[in-house]
């Protein structure tokens, strides 16, 4: 039977959503969207840090010179010279520009890429393997879907990353990231609002990917299962997201961390020395990073400077520095393309 003479009848959850979203039934949409900061979240943040604290007698965090240092533990969970620095006020107004902007862009997406995937992959498991099995959903294959969906994230979340540092016109929008100077959970947010649609776009098309094979195999049983999905991971998304960003050193043993990225693994990401750059690109698992050979496993309190190499941090200190940042990179880019001219594009290139 070919897809042509029938249209697949099962229908995905993003298809459901995209239907909610042309009843205008705003509300439940809502519903559906990822929350941004996780109170409880930060709260366990805090509740580990303390515990680090108390463990390594008060060793176990960084300075906004991305030097380990002993601290008092108000000094330790918030200190001063982090939470002052000129870079954490930047994370507050980008955050809140890309927050404005994330909503519209995020159901953009939800609303066109996911369906569409969705449903082409429904599609073609039809036409490959005929009719679906409908299998029955039951815990075991509730979370076999859950660590489907998660590791397609992970992956593409990793491509995405990877893509965004190798390719120069799109580093100039990534750069924004990488030019904090201090990590706190809310440069988790910091991007340049041109980001958002590629972080988006990566999203919707992952999760529909799943979705859709998943609705093929349970013909279409699949909301209260996607609702499982999002229950279980996005807490573990959460810490690693908000810890990451934080100054304090959340090692795991080396041995877990070749499975699963810890977040003092993100403090090299974030670093601008040599031996650091493009390393670790992972959300959560450390597979891929050790697939494409990016794997870096600091060791105990290793220094790791943050932001941009020194001189090209200067174009990147303030506010307005990183909203118009990508733009003159671009046209950077394009004159020394297009007219070649003596344009030093180093000043584009991540070193
Ligand atoms: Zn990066
Ligand atoms: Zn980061």
């Amino acid at each position: 039977m070919s897809i042509e003479s029938r249209p697949p009848e099962i229908v995905g959850p993003f298809t459901q959503l995209q239907q909610t979203v042309l009843n205008f039934d705003w509300s439940s949409l809502a519903a559906h969207l990822p929350r941004d900061l996780y109170w409880d979240v930060l709260l366990l943040t805090l509740v580990i840090a303390v515990f680090i604290w108390f463990k390594r007698k008060g060793e176990g965090s960084k300075g906004a010179d991305g030097r380990a240092r002993k601290a008092e533990l108000f000094q330790f969970l918030l200190p001063k010279d982090i939470y002052t620095h000129q870079s954490a006020k930047v994370d507050v107004c980008l955050w809140v520009t890309e927050r404005l902007l994330h909503p519209f862009l995020a159901v953009g997406f939800l609303a066109t890429v996911a369906p569409a995937t969705e449903q082409a992959m429904i599609s073609m498991m039809q036409f490959i393997f005929g009719d679906g099995p409908n299998i029955e959903v039951n815990l075991a294959w509730m979370l076999l879907y859950s660590l489907f969906a998660f590791l397609c994230f992970d992956f593409v979340f990793f491509l995405t990353h990877y893509i965004m540092h190798k390719v120069p016109a799109l580093w100039a929008i990534h750069k924004v990231h990488h030019s904090a100077e201090v990590l706190t959970p809310l440069t988790r947010y910091r991007e340049h609002f041109t980001a958002v649609p590629i972080w988006a776009a990566g999203g919707a098309f992952s999760h529909a990917f799943a979705a859709g094979i998943f609705a093929y195999l349970f013909n279409g049983n699949i909301t209260e299962v996607t609702v499982m999905n999002v229950g279980i991971f996005a807490l573990i998304i959460g810490i690693t997201g908000s810890f990451r960003h934080y100054h304090v050193q959340f090692h795991y043993p080396k041995w877990l961390s070749k499975w699963v990225h810890s977040p003092v693994m993100h403090h090299v990401h974030h670093s601008y020395l040599e031996k650091h750059w493009d390393m670790n690109f992972a959300a959560f698992t450390s597979s891929w990073d050790r697939l494409f050979g990016t794997l870096y496993i600091p060791e105990k309190d290793e220094y790791t400077p943050w932001g941009l190499p020194p001189e090209k941090q200067i174009e990147h200190s303030s506010y307005w520095h990183n909203m118009i940042g990508p733009f003159r990179d671009w046209y950077r880019l394009a004159k020394a393309k297009f007219e070649s001219t003596d344009v030093d594009v180093t000043v584009i290139e991540k070193k």
